[in-house]
């Protein structure tokens, strides 16, 4: 018999009666005649109104307390989906991290999952029930409640699936599958049968929220193949896995937007060893994320920019720090913009495929959309571009690779 997990975000349990249609979907899952470990979210908005009472108590608060407070969230709607099930004549028992044995490191609020110790489900599985577990949670070696960071559900579901070497982990959510852009931004958007391991990281760093990127990351590492699925509509879904689909010519899987981005310029340094270091160093002190790097080559006169982006609600503080920076080189002159996006294509296929650069700029060229920075990677090619054209480069990019067919 094969093992498989279910996991249902906030939206998918967000009343009774969504909770009762999430029973059916399970029973549906036994019925197939598989095994199943239902992990479940939050009622959709507990976390946040959890997160608010604390708040109300103590703005500042973080620690032990916090995540004993929004453990809770989980453990209402595995329990309630246990009920569901019972009632529909599924024997089924719900769990908490800790009693799934899920041992954490001891990071409040972010921590990592360190060894799972799954006698207790393995005991529950023999006796033929289906186990209800809370995500999100876990347990540190002095019995503390930890949580996994927002969205952690999801990294709770891939880790189980890893540990009792599931089939296939399943995410339902309220939409069908993964996208070659977002709907939204370009209604042409088609929803992808597959995508690799890779290629779902670059599509969720870079602003596709679908799945939390450490389960990914996880997924990846142990091999396990995730389903994204739709709790409200029928369907296969979009395969998560190592396979490739060889037999398309030149895979492009999609075109990624992010509005998160700020670009700052120190105008004017020295062209000399340790400029970049100089320049960075204060801004990794303060905690601030570096995205994009770019030096021009120094040419006029040993004088050199330096352009990066960071996160946008960086900015304000990224762009002190390097006035700092400025006034002690006592050299350059910092400018920056928080009007700018990063727009990607992102595609296995690149690597073994030139021309695919080229291909892009030319389309955005034609569509005269202004390009200010560029990377690369092996399967992802960014560029930054101001704000306002954002949706246009979408739609061209989508155009220019057939991403709808
Ligand atoms: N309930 C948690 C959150 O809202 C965890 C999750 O939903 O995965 O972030
Ligand atoms: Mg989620």
């Amino acid at each position: 018999m094969s093992l498989v997990v279910q996991k249902f975000g906030g939206t998918s349990v967000a009343s009774v009666e969504l909770i009762e249609h999430v029973a059916t979907l399970v029973k549906d899952t036994c019925s197939q005649g598989h095994q199943v470990i239902v992990v479940v979210s939050a009622m959709s908005g507990e976390t946040d109104r959890l997160l608010g009472l604390a708040e109300k108590v103590d703005e500042y608060y973080n620690g032990r307390e916090l995540d004993a407070l929004l453990a809770t969230g989980e453990q209402g709607s595995a329990a309630l989906l246990a009920i569901a099930l019972n009632k529909q004549g599924i024997q089924a028992v719900s769990m908490t991290g800790w009693q799934v044995g899920m041992l954490t490191d001891q990071n409040y609020n972010k921590a990592r999952i360190q060894s799972i110790d799954a006698s207790k489900i393995k005991k529950c599985l023999e006796q033929s029930k289906v186990v209800v577990v809370a995500g999100f949670q876990g347990i540190d070696e002095n019995g503390n409640i930890t949580t996994l960071g927002r969205g952690g559900s999801d990294t709770t579901a891939v880790a189980l699936a890893a540990e009792l070497k599931c089939l296939e982990c399943r995410i339902y959510t309220d939409v069908d599958g993964i996208y070659t852009t977002d709907p939204r931004i370009e209604p042409k958007a088609r929803r992808l049968k597959s995508i690799t391991f890779e290629e779902m990281l670059e599509m969720a760093s870079l602003g596709s929220k679908v799945l939390q990127i450490r389960s990914v990351e996880l997924a990846g590492k142990y091999n396990v193949p995730i389903r994204v699925l739709s709790t409200f509509k029928e369907g296969r879904g979009t395969l998560i896995s190592y396979e490739e689909n060889s037999m398309e010519k030149m895979r492009i899987s999609g075109v990624a937007s992010n509005r998160d981005e700020a670009q700052l310029t120190v105008r004017g340094v020295p062209d000399k060893p340790g400029v970049a270091a100089n320049i960075l160093a204060p801004i990794a002190d303060a905690n601030i994320e570096i995205d994009m790097i770019v030096q021009n080559v120094g040419s006029r006169d040993g004088i050199a920019d330096f352009t990066f982006t960071v996160h946008r609600r960086d900015y304000r503080k990224a762009m002190q720090v390097l006035e700092n920076t400025v006034a002690e080189l006592g050299s350059g002159r910092v400018i920056g913009t928080d009007d700018i996006v990063k727009v990607s294509l992102v595609g296995v296929g690149m690597r073994s495929h030139a021309g695919i650069a080229s291909k892009m700029f030319s389309a955005l060229a034609q569509a005269d959309i202004d390009i200010r920075m560029i990377s690369t990677s092996e399967i992802k090619i960014s560029v930054v571009i101001k704000e306002e054209l954002m949706n246009k480069a979408v739609q061209v990019l989508h155009d220019a690779f057939g991403l709808d067919k």
